[in-house]
C-alpha cells in the first residue's frame, strides 16, 4: 500500500536556528526532589545553593608548627617559653601572653596568636624555641571566610552536580538539595527490517541498534529510559507507540523520518502532534525532527542510519535534554590541526567522524576513512568530529578546523 504524504513542507533549517527552536521550545522541568548529597551525583540542581558556613570555618592553622604573636618577639630576644598545644578538633584555646603555642594543621588558632611558624624553622632550647627567623604576621594562617561565606551562591540552577561540587557543598554545610527529578524517555526503533539482537535473522533482516545507543546515551544524562522495542513500518504501530506519550517527557524514535513510501513517523507525528523542525541542513542527519505530543512531551525522529543517529542525538537531543533540566547545553568544540586533507562539495555542514590525538601538546585530528552514513565500522577509530562548514570544499592537512570532543581521551 502507498501513502500520501502531507501537503506541509518543512524548509530546512541551520543547525544553530534547530538549537536555537529546541532551547526556546522545551518545556523545562518543574518538579523537583530532594536529595541527600550522596544521591546527588550528576544530578541538575532545582535551585541555586547557597554555603551554609563560612570556609575556612574559623581561623586555623596551615602548617604544623607553633602559634605566636608576632609582637612578642624583640630583635634582641627570639625565644618564646613553649606553653600548651592546639590540636585539630580542639576547641580554639588562647595564647598565654609571651609564649608560643605548639599547633598542627587545621587546629583552631588559639585567641591572640597571628602567626604559625613552621616546626623546620625554629629551634628547641629546653623549654623555649627559639624563632631565628623574621615573621610576617598572618603566616600560615588560614582565615575564617577568605575562600566562601555562608549566604554565597556556590552553584546556580541547572548545575550539574560533580563529585568536587558535592564535596564542597559538605564543607558549605549542606546535606541535601532540591534536584529536577529525572526526565522519562522512551526510545523505539522503527524498520520493518529490524529484528533484535540474538534472535535469528531471516533474509533481509539486519540488526537493530540505534536503540541501544540511544538508552544508553539517555542513561548517562540521567534519564529514566523504557525501551519501546521495534515498532514496524506501519501507521498503526506508530500511532500506537506515539499513544503513550502522555507517560514521558521524551520520546526518540530513529529510522522512518525521510520521504520514502515507508516513512510514516512524520505522518504520525503531523497527525497527532506539533512539528517544529523536521529537516536540519546537516550531513550526516538531516531527515531529523523535533515537536511536541500533548502538553509536556517533546519528540524527537531521528535517521534510521547508525551514525546518523549518533550525531544527531549528540548536536540536537543532548542539548535538548540540558535544556530540559535547566541547563545551558555544552558544545565544546577545539581547535586542532588537520592530520589529512579532506575534499568534499559545499551544501550542508558536515560533522566528519575523526581521531584526534595529541602531537607534542597540539591537538590534531584525522579525518577518518568511510564516511558513509551506514559505516558504523569507522566508529572504532573515531573519537571526535570535525566540523565542516557549509560552505567550505575542505581543508588540507596542516590546515586548522574545528572539532567535537566525543571524550577527553585523545590517546
Ligand atoms: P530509514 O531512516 O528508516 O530510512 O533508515 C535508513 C537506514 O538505516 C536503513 O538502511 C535502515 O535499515 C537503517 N536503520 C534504520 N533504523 C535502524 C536501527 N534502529 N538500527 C540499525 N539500522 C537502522
Ligand atoms: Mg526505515
Amino acid at each position: 500500500m502507498r501513502y500520501s504524504f502531507p501537503r506541509r513542507r518543512f524548509d530546512m533549517i541551520t543547525l544553530d536556528e534547530a538549537r536555537t527552536a529546541i532551547i526556546t521550545d522545551i518545556r523545562p522541568a518543574t518538579d523537583t526532589e530532594i536529595v541527600p548529597l550522596e544521591s546527588a551525583h550528576w544530578r541538575f540542581l532545582a535551585e541555586d545553593a547557597r554555603a551554609r558556613l563560612d570556609n575556612p570555618l574559623f581561623d586555623n592553622s596551615a602548617m604544623d608548627g607553633y602559634a605566636i604573636h608576632v609582637a612578642d618577639l624583640r630583635s634582641q630576644h627570639l625565644a618564646l617559653p613553649l606553653n600548651g598545644e592546639s590540636r585539630c578538633g580542639d576547641p580554639p584555646a588562647t595564647l598565654v601572653p609571651h609564649s608560643t603555642r605548639r599547633i598542627f594543621t587545621g587546629a583552631p588558632l588559639p585567641t591572640g596568636a597571628d602567626a604559625v611558624v613552621i616546626q623546620e624553622q625554629v629551634g628547641v632550647e629546653g623549654a623555649n624555641i627559639i624563632f631565628p627567623d623574621a615573621v610576617r604576621p598572618g603566616q600560615n594562617i588560614r582565615r575564617q571566610g577568605e575562600d566562601f561565606c555562608r549566604g554565597d551562591v556556590l552553584y546556580r540552577t541547572g548545575r550539574r552536580l560533580s563529585p568536587f561540587d558535592l564535596a564542597l557543598m559538605s564543607t558549605a554545610g549542606i546535606a541535601e538539595v532540591a534536584v529536577f527529578r529525572r526526565p522519562r524517555a522512551m526510545v523505539v526503533a522503527t524498520g520493518d527490517e529490524l529484528v533484535k539482537r540474538g534472535t535469528t535473522l531471516k533474509p533481509g533482516q539486519i540488526y537493530e541498534s540505534n536503540r541501544l545507543a540511544t538508552l544508553l546515551q539517555l542513561q548517562d544524562l540521567g534519564v529514566v529510559t523504557r525501551d519501546g522495542g521495534i515498532a514496524s513500518d506501519d501507521m498503526q504501530a506508530l500511532r500506537s507507540v506515539f499513544e503513550q506519550a502522555r507517560d514521558y517527557d521524551f520520546i526518540i524514535t530513529s529510522g522512518g523520518a525521510s520521504v520514502g513510501d515507508h516513512d510514516l513517523v512524520k505522518r504520525v507525528v503531523s497527525e497527532i502532534g506539533q512539528i517544529k523542525f523536521w529537516n536540519v541542513k546537516i550531513k550526516p542527519g538531516k531527515p531529523v525532527a523535533f515537536g511536541y505530543l500533548g502538553g509536556h512531551t517533546h519528540f524527537f525522529a531521528l535517521p534510521g542510519n547508525p551514525v546518523s543517529s549518533l550525531v544527531t542525538f549528540k548536536l540536537l537531543v543532548e542539548p535538548a535534554i540540558r535544556a530540559w533540566y535547566h541547563a545551558s547545553p555544552t558544545y565544546l568544540e577545539l581547535r586542532a590541526i588537520a592530520a589529512n586533507d579532506f575534499r568534499r562539495s559545499a551544501g550542508r555542514a558536515e560533522f566528519l567522524r575523526a581521531r584526534l590525538f595529541t602531537d607534542n601538546g597540539e591537538l590534531m585530528a584525522r579525518a577518518l576513512r568511510g564516511q558513509g552514513s551506514h559505516m558504523i565500522g569507522t566508529l572504532r577509530d573515531t573519537n571526535g568530529f570535525i566540523k565542516v562548514d557549509a560552505n567550505s570544499t575542505g581543508f588540507n592537512k596542516g590546515d586548522v578546523v574545528v572539532t567535537l570532543p566525543l571524550t577527553v581521551d585523545f590517546s
